[in-house]
């Protein structure tokens, strides 16, 4: 109908117009934002722990606050920070620029006579500085000296920073991390998809301008259809995982209505998009490679975490404004009890490994069965066990996975290819790719043009860029929702379930925002200047 016409392009404008943000217009929208005191001060203390990786390394504001502590302190301390900067900056630097860098890095920090010489280094590292040159100076002593760098900031420094003004001010940034989440916090756009329990859709944080994408589960969808426990465990997955290649959770929070997963906003779309939706059927090889290679990267990042995916299929791989791909969709994901193996049937039709639908006990090697089916589909558009759209009954498709052998059109599959998927194909789990000892799926030739190390540092420039003016989704009415569900009613254990789940900002996720929207820098300045007219800091 043209008013569903108008209607999308209407939600599709206004979607890519908060794309382009003004930041100068924010700026001044937020000049009356001020930080809360830290009010409960020790039981915050309490609350944020004592660990060093937590409070100086891994949390970006926590890092940047005790870098300018160390930096306003003795030389010693400016020495370390310095030193810590400088072999940061090196980690994904090439040989040639490595070289220089280490002659300097030896100049102003290993010589006795430089401002910058570590001289806090004790005992052995201490008398091995004395003889270092050029040639012995190579990555293992620096990683040494590296770590003997941080020994001796967890010390006294670490003490010190925790009494100073810069840890104050850390709690005050906590104490602004706790904040209740609302829909209030967000402006919503257009629908990117739709799921079992609710529809995905983008939002963008007023005050930092940060666009997101927002899952949101009906609450009473989720009572009806007993999701609750899987809403919690996705959740709880996603919070807890961290690379480049899977979806990042900014948000845990409940309206009304829905329990809200804001994630990082992938303006791609997902691959099944891609596959089927563009015209022209499949996508051509070398992004296959490439996106092959991320998803990966991925699952291998899952696995380390004893994680089994169970999901993985070309619909739940969604790329970003680069092109770039992440694992969405955790789902079904779960974790293994430790060293056992589990049974429950899971995945979707097509994508299930033999034992997961022989109903035998398994651990990750479903997830290498799934890539093998999504490498398939993306070049064959359609699986190896099922036809694009086959009105197909399940029992017949299991019986062909477990049965029949695949077949591949020789126009589409060139050899590697053909061999890493019947590699992942291989109905016995024994001999399957990534489920035996010592066989690392990066290491097979279909890889051949990936540099794995440069990819996990997101270094490997994209073979395919979406266009920024192209919105990768389905128009918005194909996500309308009818199903009844006024019959469910929420009772105080869900209520209780919903708190539970509703934690509000992911710590790391959150101060990155703030710091990239500009907005610690302002609020940082903005006390400053407070203080020193009140003088009421410390
Ligand atoms: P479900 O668990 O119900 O399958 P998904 O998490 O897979 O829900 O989301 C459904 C669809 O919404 C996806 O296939 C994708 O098209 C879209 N989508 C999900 N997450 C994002 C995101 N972070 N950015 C953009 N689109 C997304
Ligand atoms: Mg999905
Ligand atoms: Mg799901």
């Amino acid at each position: 109908a043209p008013g569903d016409l108008v209607h999308n392009l209407v939600a599709n404008t206004a979607y890519l117009r908060a794309q382009q943000i003004d930041r100068n217009e924010l700026r001044k929208q937020r000049l009356s934002l001020t930080l809360p005191r830290a009010k409960k001060s020790s039981a915050l203390r309490a609350a944020v722990g004592k660990k060093y990786e937590s409070l100086c390394e891994q949390q970006p504001i926590g890092k940047k606050l005790f870098q300018t502590f160390l930096r306003g302190s003795s030389p010693q301390y400016v020495a370390a920070a310095e030193f810590l900067e400088e072999l940061s900056a090196l980690r994904f630097a090439d040989n040639e620029i490595r070289q220089k860098a280490k002659q300097s890095i030896l100049a102003k920090f290993f010589r006795p006579e430089s401002k910058f010489f570590l001289s806090y280094l004790t005992g052995e590292n201490a008398k091995m500085c004395k003889d270092l040159t050029e040639k012995n100076f190579d990555d293992e002593v620096m990683e040494q000296m590296r770590d003997a760098t941080r020994d001796f900031l967890k010390g006294k420094p670490f003490l010190e920073y925790q009494k100073s003004p810069f840890f104050s001010r850390f709690l005050q940034w906590k104490e602004y991390e706790k904040q209740n989440i609302t829909d209030k916090y967000f402006y919503e756009f257009r629908t990117l998809g739709r799921g079992g329990f609710g529809e995905v859709c983008a939002v963008q944080v007023k005050h930092t301008g940060q666009m997101y994408a927002c899952k949101k589960l009906d609450k009473r969808r989720l009572k009806k259809k007993s999701g609750e426990r899987l809403a919690l465990v996705e959740k709880q997955i996603l919070e807890k995982v961290s690379s480049l290649f899977i979806v990042n959770l900014a948000y845990a929070y409940a309206s009304k209505t829905h329990l809200c997963l804001v994630m990082d906003l992938m303006t791609g779309g997902d691959l099944k998009f891609h596959i089927y939706e563009l015209g022209v059927r499949g996508i051509c090889l070398e992004r296959v490679v490439y996106y092959t290679a991320q998803i990966t990267t991925g699952i291998l990042h899952l696995h380390s975490m004893d994680i089994v995916y169970r999901d993985m299929k070309p619909e739940n791989v969604l790329l970003d404004g680069k092109g770039q791909c992440r694992l969405s969709d955790l789902g079904l994901a779960v974790e293994l009890p430790r060293g056992k193996m589990i049974c429950q049937k899971a995945g979707t039709t097509g994508y299930m490994a033999p034992e997961v639908l022989k109903q035998e006990y398994y651990r990750t090697s479903v997830d290498w069965w799934a890539l093998g089916c999504s490498i398939y589909e993306m070049i064959a558009a359609r699986l190896p066990f099922k036809d694009f759209r086959e009105k197909v009954q399940n029992e017949e498709v299991t019986r062909r996975t477990l049965e029949d052998e695949c077949k591949y059109d020789i126009k589409r599959f060139d050899v590697p290819t053909k061999d890493i998927i019947s590699r992942f194909l291989k109905k016995r789990v024994q001999h399957r790719l990534g489920c035996r000892s010592n066989d690392d799926p990066r290491s097979h030739v279909f890889f051949k043009s990936i540099n794995f190390h440069r990819l996990e540092a997101g270094l490997v420039d994209p073979p395919w860029v979406p266009k920024p003016n192209v919105v990768y989704a389905k128009d918005t009415d194909d996500f309308r929702d009818t199903s009844e569900l006024k019959d469910i009613q929420l009772d105080a254990k869900d209520e209780k379930f919903f708190r539970e789940f509703s934690t509000g900002a992911v710590s790391i996720r959150w101060q990155k925002e703030i710091i990239e929207s500009g907005v610690f820098d302002e609020l940082n300045d903005a006390e400053l200047n407070a203080e020193n007219c009140e003088n009421t800091w410390k």
